[in-house]
């Protein structure tokens, strides 16, 4: 079997191995120089700085990615993050067992019994916003629902349906907090491409894929500038979007392509800065539900020394951002927001970069709670990546959950071999 991977995202990667350890004959093309898509680091002046993720999984060595990884036989270390999540309001910060004491004692009942439904996976389709002003009156928590979305899915809460809120909090609760992979986002790349490359994996780096030749229904080529390849088996890791422009839309179903099109991306700002000591001293996530844009920061250099250089931290911050809004102006806003959860920034820390993350580049190709099958109405064309996340996996989990659903797929319809 020749599977051909169009991307060496952390999609693209996870399927390469899968299919190499069950004896495919993989080649992954891949536009860019290096491998891992948003999923990897890029070192400036001995900074890891991440090409995307936050260099966290939302569920640590527990969670879908973590699992798959040892499946595969791969040796990442993931610390757990100590404490998990810490909300900085009127100054103080409080795990989110401590959130109740903020409320009154009308409010903490109600609370409860919010909480405790969302624990049974009641939520529906309307959104975790309206869901939570139907039960209870309070600014602050919309304000803490906001920060915690912002920072996990990159939305506001009016953006993510209860439903899927609720799937996400039952993983949580199943599954636990997050966790940092040493050697950040870089660390989980660099075993995957070594391991791919044990098993006589391809990887084709500046090779734009241009187009999928489809031939009687069923995708039969990747075609780059200079050649076409055969294969019997394409798997996708561009996003659905750029995966039909490559197939021509006239190939699909009218009603898949306006499906597709309809998706909503999430996009996100990353502020990096550089410390000279640790300005929040826990290898967690401290979301700040006051701020006027950033949800969270975390310092990963509490979990992972070397991801900065010796005695120096690297503080990330990340605000979602809305398609209607000015990028710069939130920036601006972002940076004010640091200065104000910080009043000693200036004395101790210095921005290192601002990324933007959005179009082709965005913090999750679809929003959490799209649903996108790994199979395409194309025969022998698949899809892996951020849009192609199952219920309640978050991000990175999403990612490996989807490969985990495509390699069932393929076992079904015995395309592969039984791992
Ligand atoms: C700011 C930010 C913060 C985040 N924080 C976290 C976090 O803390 N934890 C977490 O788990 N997740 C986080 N994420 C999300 C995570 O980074 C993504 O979900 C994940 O990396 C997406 O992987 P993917 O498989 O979709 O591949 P992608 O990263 O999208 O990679 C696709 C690859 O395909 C290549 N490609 C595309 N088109 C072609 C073509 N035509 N020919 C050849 N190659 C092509 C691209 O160059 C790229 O390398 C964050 C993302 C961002 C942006």
């Amino acid at each position: 079997m020749r599977a051909g991977i169009i991307g060496s995202g952390l999609g693209g990667l996870l399927a390469a191995v899968s299919l190499a350890r069950r004896g495919s004959e993989v080649v992954i093309f891949e536009k860019l120089p290096y491998a891992g898509g948003r999923f990897t680091n890029i070192e400036r002046s001995g900074y890891q700085l991440s090409t995307g993720a936050l260099h966290m999984i939302p569920h640590g060595e527990k969670g879908p990615l973590a699992r798959m990884l040892r499946t595969l036989g791969i040796s990442v270390q993931i610390k757990t993050s100590k404490p998990e999540g810490l909300f900085r309001i009127n100054g103080k910060d409080y795990l989110f067992d401590e959130l109740p004491e903020l409320f009154s004692m009308k409010e903490k009942l109600k609370l409860t019994a919010a909480l405790a439904s969302l624990k049974l996976d009641r939520g529906g389709k309307e959104s975790l916003r309206e869901w939570l002003e139907k039960r209870i009156n309070s600014k602050l928590l919309l304000q803490i629902a906001d920060s915690f979305c912002g920072w996990a899915l990159s939305v506001d809460s009016s953006k993510v349906s209860s439903g899927e809120t609720a799937a996400i909090t039952k993983n949580v609760n199943k599954f636990g907090g997050p966790g940092v992979p040493l050697g950040g986002c870089g660390g989980v790349t660099k075993a995957l491409v070594s391991e791919l490359e044990r098993l006589g994996g391809k990887i084709l780096y500046g090779m734009e894929v241009e187009k999928i030749e489809i031939e009687n229904g069923r995708a039969a080529n990747i075609a780059t500038k200079e050649d076409s390849y055969d294969f019997d088996m394409i798997i996708s890791n561009a996003g659905p979007k750029a995966t039909i422009k490559l197939c021509g839309e006239e190939n699909f179903p009218a009603s898949y392509v306006r499906e597709i099109k309809n998706i909503e991306e999430a996009a996100g700002i990353k502020i990096l800065a550089t410390c000279e000591k640790a300005m929040l001293g826990h290898s967690g996530v401290l979301f700040t539900p006051q701020a006027q844009r950033i949800d969270g920061l975390n310092e990963v250099t509490n979990a992972d020394p070397s991801l900065a250089p010796k005695g120096r931290h690297l503080l990330m911050s990340h605000q979602a951002l809305d398609a209607s809004q000015n990028a710069a102006k939130e920036v601006k806003l972002g940076i004010e927001d640091l200065h104000a959860i910080f009043p000693d920034f200036d004395r101790h820390c210095k921005v290192l970069a601002v990324h933007v993350y959005k179009s082709g580049w965005p913090v999750n190709r679809a929003v959490s709670g799209v649903r996108i099958s790994p199979e395409s109405p194309i025969k022998n064309l698949y899809h892996v990546g951020d849009a192609v996340k199952p219920k309640g996996w978050m991000e990175s989990e999403g990612v490996a959950a989807g490969v985990e659903l495509l390699l069932g797929h393929l076992q079904k319809r015995k395309r592969i071999l039984l791992h």
